[in-house]
């Protein structure tokens, strides 16, 4: 039934940006105004452990925030004619890092992706790329399922894509309620896969753990 389901953890790339994004992020602006935290919570910026702190945060924040202004169909590369007849497309347990824009803190997990292709898929290292040029910027998590959805659709013209998420956040797990092991579950769906019957089976398979993986 299924092409291909692969199961190996895939590692979420960098994404290169040479478009407006570097451009856009102002270093020197971004470790002046972590100078200004610093004192907001009653730190000295000059004491000699802190005096590189604002530019190693600023760079971190460079890099969590790698995906803004960056299309993210630029990513997809060319697409492929589709071969197999619409049979279904999934990869899951794509790794993601992304940025709560509620409180700029990290939050981490996988993506599961899957589409019915209409005439065109494109190669499985675009699926990665794209949950990284989407979560290097900041999200919420419902947005990011509902982004990689609407790319994917709109570049390929499927005949429905299902995405989703499960991860951990910050602001969840070291702040507020403080909890340590909730997981976010989110899923966007569009076309055939809106329907619950069509997508149990994808479901059931992104549901299956890997061998020897300790959850
Ligand atoms: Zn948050």
């Amino acid at each position: 039934m299924l092409r291909l389901v692969l199961r190996v953890p895939l590692r979420t790339p960098r994404v290169k940006t040479t478009s407006m994004a570097t451009r856009g992020f102002d270093s020197s602006r971004a470790a002046a105004a972590v100078r200004e935290l610093l004192i907001a919570i009653g730190e000295d910026p000059d004491r000699s452990e802190l005096r590189s702190t604002p530019e190693r945060v600023a760079a971190s924040y460079a890099e969590l925030c790698s995906g803004v202004g960056v299309d993210p169909s630029s990513v997809l590369g060319d697409p492929l004619p589709d071969t197999s007849g619409g049979e279904a497309v999934l990869v899951k347990d794509i790794e993601l890092l992304s940025l709560c824009e509620h409180h700029l803190l990290p939050f981490k997990g996988v993506a599961h992706i899957a589409y019915l292709p209409s005439t065109q898929i494109v190669g499985f290292g675009a699926l990665p790329r794209l949950v990284s040029v989407l979560a290097s910027r900041p999200q919420v998590q419902e947005r990011l399922g509902e982004q990689i959805m609407t790319t994917l659709d709109s570049a390929l013209a499927t005949r429905g894509v299902l995405v989703v998420i499960e991860a951990v956040h910050g602001c969840m797990r070291d702040r507020g309620s403080r909890q340590t092991s909730a997981t976010a579950v989110t899923v966007a769906a569009c076309g055939e896969l809106r329907e619950p019957l069509r997508r149990a089976e994808l479901m059931a398979l992104i549901g299956e753990k890997r061998e020897g993986a300790a959850h």
